[in-house]
């Protein structure tokens, strides 16, 4: 329902909720974020409201300066912290805004060649489809390039890596998603408003593009595979 992104200079879980509580009025029945601690992902997930997540935060604070968070609308799989996003595997952490249709078949088929699946949902198709691409040896962003045309469906994706304390991957196609450019630090949401307290200059994706985000730089393509540009705008909401 409700995505943020950060690859920032200061300790990312607050912010993380911070933004999700401004998209609380979409409404949700869970929330999570996941960072990167020293390179090693670090997830904290939680039911109900924004204050369940953050009592469980300030009994287990998760450190790192780069991270994504989500809060669910549940569309496959029960309400539960278990099937809350991010979803993880060992290389990658992902939330997901949207649905994807054909994820019953790709779960099979990567059942059928070893992957073990966590959870009831939709969206761990694509976490378990990236992974097996690298597992293959592919980088994160030929491993995205490859997974994204095999996705049916609606979905604003957001995905970070292990090792990759440098890096973002977004995704959209139907479901909205924005870049926000800092100084020295890049956000993505799925709503301007999300990055109101962030940054006022913005980028909103086209359908089918997706985005590579590093802390300076932000390189979009379109479905095909090439560099394209898209209109930085302020928008205007304030903090
Ligand atoms: N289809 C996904 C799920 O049920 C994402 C739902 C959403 O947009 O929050 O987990």
């Amino acid at each position: 329902c409700g995505i943020i992104g950060i690859v920032g200079t200061e300790p990312v879980a607050p912010r993380l909720v911070d933004a999700l509580k401004r998209l609380e009025y979409r409404g949700y029945d869970s929330a999570g974020v996941a960072t990167l601690e020293d390179g090693v992902l670090a997830r904290c997930r939680a039911e109900g409201k924004l204050v369940n997540l953050e009592k469980r935060l300030d009994s287990e604070p998760l450190d790192g300066l780069i991270g994504i968070g989500h809060t669910r609308w549940a569309t496959h799989g029960a309400p539960t912290e278990r099937n809350a996003h991010p979803h993880a595997t060992g290389k990658l952490a992902i939330v997901h805004n949207g649905i994807i249709e054909n994820f019953a078949e790709l779960r099979a088929a990567l059942e059928a060649d070893g992957y073990e699946f966590q959870t009831d949902t939709d969206t761990e198709a694509v976490a378990q489809l990236v992974t097996r691409s690298l597992d293959k040896g592919k980088t994160p962003v030929e491993a995205v390039r490859e997974a994204l045309p095999q996705l049916k469906g609606a979905f604003a994706l957001a995905f970070l890596f292990t090792g990759e304390e440098d890096l973002l991957i977004a995704a959209r196609k139907g479901s909205p998603l924005a870049i926000g450019y800092g100084d020295g630090e890049m956000f993505l949401g799925s709503d301007a408003i999300a990055l109101a307290p962030f940054t006022d200059t913005v980028t909103y994706l086209d359908d089918g593009d997706w985005a590579v985000l590093t802390r300076k730089s932000a390189t979009v393509y379109d479905e095909n595979g090439a560099v394209v540009s898209r209109a930085i705008q302020k928008s205007a909401g304030t903090a």
